[in-house]
């Protein structure tokens, strides 16, 4: 599976899922532009992949700042061939307690995020005639979980916008496919693990192997190498007959 000097866009790639995609799709002979709020980190992140890797001062939820940054992309390439829309967050409480900014934010992130990058990329990926858009879902966007209603909405919210960017990007050249992973050790769940213990009255132990892994085949947590193989296979699969889909890497949990 090689990406043969192909430029590669990852949001939120500073950290967990999306540094461990990108030390992947550089290791494939991808050159990778990290694009991240946290811009230290992302230019960190970047360095430590070696030459031709860019840091990216990106919010994914301010116009301007996605289009700076795909313009900085296109600045020093010239094309962008596959776009990693993976920043993300997670809030955990009911939702009589959730206030309308923390929804907005929630899904803002995911929602709004996936939606400004895929509309600075696309323009370019259709004079190409080619390009790969991958939206990082979830399990939770084809399954709900107490205490996560606007993650839960966002990431069932990416396969509806996956699917119409399929339709119509395919004529195109365009496909675009969304990984749906479990529950993967990175700050994200770390942070969750003493919150829902606290929301849902159990230790910290229940919440991991009841809440977290319950319904895996083997009680194992994905881990973020499984999720940047599945990466690295939809970014690299060769034509539109994968297009569309989702992939659920979870060790068993939600079964279609
Ligand atoms: P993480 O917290 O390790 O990384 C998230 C990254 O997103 C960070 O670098 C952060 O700075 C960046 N970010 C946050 N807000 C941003 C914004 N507005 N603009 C740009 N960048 C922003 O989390 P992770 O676990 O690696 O999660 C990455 C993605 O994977 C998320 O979309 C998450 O929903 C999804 N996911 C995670 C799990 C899991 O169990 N960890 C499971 C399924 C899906």
């Amino acid at each position: 599976m090689n990406l043969d000097g192909k430029i590669c866009i990852i949001t939120g790639g500073a950290s967990g899922i999306g540094f461990e995609i990108a030390k992947k799709f550089a290791a494939a002979g991808g050159k990778v532009a990290i694009a991240d709020i946290n811009v230290d980190a992302a230019k960190t992140a970047a360095k430590s992949l070696g030459e031709g890797h860019l840091g990216v001062d990106m919010d994914v939820t301010e116009p301007d700042a996605v289009q700076r940054g795909v313009d900085k992309v296109i600045d020093a390439h010239g094309r962008v061939d596959v776009l990693l829309s993976n920043a993300g967050i997670q809030m955990v409480k009911r939702v009589e307690e959730f206030t309308l900014e923390e929804w907005r934010k929630v899904v803002s992130i995911h929602l709004d995020g996936a939606f400004l990058t895929s509309k600075a990329v696309l323009p370019h990926m259709y004079k190409q005639g080619s390009g790969t858009i991958l939206y990082m879902g979830s399990v939770h966007s084809q399954e709900a979980s107490a205490l996560k209603a606007p993650y839960v909405a966002a990431k069932h919210g990416l396969m509806g916008l996956a699917r119409t960017i399929a339709k119509e990007g395919g004529e195109k050249g365009v496909r675009t496919n969304v990984i749906c992973p479990g529950f993967v050790k990175t700050p994200l769940v770390e942070k969750q693990i003493p919150e829902q213990a606290r929301d849902l009255g159990l230790s910290e132990e229940e919440v991991v192997n009841r809440v977290m892994l319950g319904e895996t085949v083997d009680k194992q947590f994905t881990t973020v190498e499984d999720v940047a193989h599945t990466a690295l296979f939809l970014a690299t699969f060769p034509s539109n007959a994968l297009t569309g889909q989702s992939i659920v890497v979870s060790h068993g949990w939600r079964m279609d």
